[in-house]
């Protein structure tokens, strides 16, 4: 295979700009012209990854098969390619300089000062060809966290700025994604800060190749061309990247502005055919036109910042388009749901989610939700630590074990039904140490999870530290919870269901994570269909 080609993307002005959406749906045109594209991010922040934040402080940390801890923009890039990420598709700051620290350590520089040039930008762009050295991707695109003008930004740039010296012009460009901004009192768009921002990127001394334009209203050729002139790009070079009504309209969008064929052209590429977009256009459409409504409860304790739960509100897309329904999603905080007031709270819903979690804050409100789903017969999905509260309602409310809990909430109960793992119990630090990443699991065939995903093995992918304490599996089974996934070398539960309920299922695992626009997430899709023909009974 030729060396493969690489495009960065860059942002200016203001952060937020969605240049993860910009990235993934330029892959997803770039793809469907029958290139093979990856898309990896490098973020800025000094945390070795994602793992250790706070969803409030960085939104959902999203979990690769290989087990890595990674920003939600690899989400996105999954969700909209496709094909699965890896460890090496998420690099941070943190990372690099625990790389580099070590080695010094090691006496790999032995005499040397070690500085953030050479050594730092070295480390960086190592791994920023990394993916492009295994010979599987003939385009590696690079997103770079932050904003251009950001002093932890600057050894991104300047690595950037090396790479583009030393490899082909055709074979490296930079796509910088500016922000014009709307004066409504004189009904302009101003194009002065996305000049000042090519300025900064020119004084790091990268001239950006191309770049995309946000804007609530549409760009006119004149103001085109004048950013043009002004950031001495080519005309063609200027994109109008308008707000959209989803995340999944942008590459349709790009397709239009020819963002895709700009590239190819920049990096001296054929364009194959023209994109083919027939199966995502086909999702739009049934997302679009949906023949259903359903009312689907979120329960979580982050519900103010949706972002911490990116994946499962995607998955709810990809799952009501595949059963033309549309999916409101109403995002219910569990510290407010009490006794009294959840037929208030819960009780016009079509389906029940309780959300993953850590601690033990909104417990109880998760706890009266698995009840009032379970005993009401609404379906109810339970994921990860929603899993683990199905389970300990369940010990508590039907078999009568009063103090049941997670001896993560409560190490002192008399019935650990959620228990941590015994691998876990040494382990003290925080970073990367919990059961990450795929896993097998065996299904029972009389189950739920094996008519919906249509075969007895699956892989899934896991990010907890405890687990079903299977001292208590016989209780559960005898009263009506049975336990329909195992992983077959560990013996841990994965799937918890119960029997005598349109749909109760609880899931160990994290399957908003493998939920993609082309591949719905077979368990997410039934819990869907049990929410429709809910509400038409
Ligand atoms: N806190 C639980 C555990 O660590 C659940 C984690 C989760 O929901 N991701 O096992």
């Amino acid at each position: 295979m030729q060396n493969p080609k690489y495009i960065f993307v860059t942002g200016g002005v203001t952060s937020s700009l969605g240049k993860g959406i910009i990235s993934a749906s330029l892959a997803k045109l770039l793809q469907a012209r029958g290139y093979s594209v990856t898309i990896q991010k490098f973020d800025p922040y000094i945390n070795v990854d994602p793992g250790t934040l706070n969803p409030y402080e960085h939104g959902e940390c999203f979990v690769t098969d290989d087990g890595a801890e990674t920003d939600l923009d690899l989400g996105h890039y999954e969700r909209f390619l496709n094909t699965p990420t890896s460890q090496a598709n998420n690099v941070t700051t943190g990372r690099i300089y625990q790389y580099v620290i070590e080695k010094e350590r090691e006496g790999a520089f032995l005499g040397k000062t070690v500085q953030v040039i050479p050594h730092i930008t070295d480390e960086i762009k190592r791994r920023m060809k990394l993916i492009g050295e295994t010979g599987k991707y003939e385009i590696i695109i690079t997103e770079l966290g932050g904003t251009v003008g950001d002093i932890e930004s600057l050894p991104y740039i300047e690595a950037v700025r090396q790479l583009r010296w030393e490899l082909k012009q055709e074979d490296c460009i930079v796509v910088h994604l500016t922000l014009l901004p709307y004066l409504a009192t004189s009904h302009e768009l101003k194009t002065k800060p996305t000049q000042h921002s090519v300025k900064l990127l020119l004084e790091s001394g990268i001239q950006p190749d191309i770049l995309v334009c946000r804007s609530e209203h549409p760009i006119s050729k004149e103001i085109k061309k004048k950013i043009a002139l002004f950031c001495n790009v080519t005309p063609n070079a200027v994109i109008e990247a308008l707000d959209m009504p989803t995340i999944y309209d942008v590459p349709i969008a790009m397709q239009k502005e020819k963002l895709d064929k700009t590239v190819l052209g920049k990096l001296k590429l054929s364009s194959k055919n023209e994109p083919d977009m027939d199966s995502w256009l086909n999702f739009l459409t049934k997302h679009k036109n949906p023949k259903h409504e359903v009312k689907v409860g979120l329960i979580g304790k982050y519900v103010e910042l949706p972002d911490a739960y990116k994946s499962i509100i995607e998955a709810f897309v990809h799952a009501g388009a595949s059963n033309e329904c549309k999916v409101k999603l109403e995002y219910i905080h569990s510290e407010l749901i009490t006794d009294e007031n959840a037929n208030q709270k819960l009780g016009h819903l079509d389906g029940i989610l309780v959300a993953p979690g850590f601690g033990g804050r909104g417990i109880d409100g998760k706890i009266i939700a698995v009840k009032y789903a379970r005993e009401n017969k609404i379906p109810f999905f339970g994921i990860c630590l929603g899993m683990q509260i199905s389970v300990i309602e369940f010990a508590r409310n039907v078999l009568g074990y009063k103090d049941a809990h997670s001896t993560e909430m409560n190490a002192k109960t008399k019935f650990p039904v959620i228990d941590l793992m015994p691998d876990q119990k040494k382990i003290t630090s925080k970073g990367g140490t919990m059961r990450l990443g795929a896993y097998t699991c065996e299904l029972s065939k009389d189950s739920k999870a094996y008519k919906a995903y249509d075969k007895t093995k699956i892989t899934e992918r896991h990010r907890h530290r405890y687990e079903f304490n299977s001292k208590f599996a016989k209780d559960f089974e005898k009263s009506g919870m049975h336990i329909t996934g195992i992983n077959p070398d560990t013996k841990l539960a994965e799937i918890v269901e119960v029997k005598d309920h349109p749909f109760f299922v609880g899931v160990q695992f994290h399957p908003e994570y493998k939920s993609t626009v082309l591949t719905p997430h077979p368990l997410f899709v039934k819990f869907i269909k049990a929410a429709v023909e809910y509400s038409n009974s």
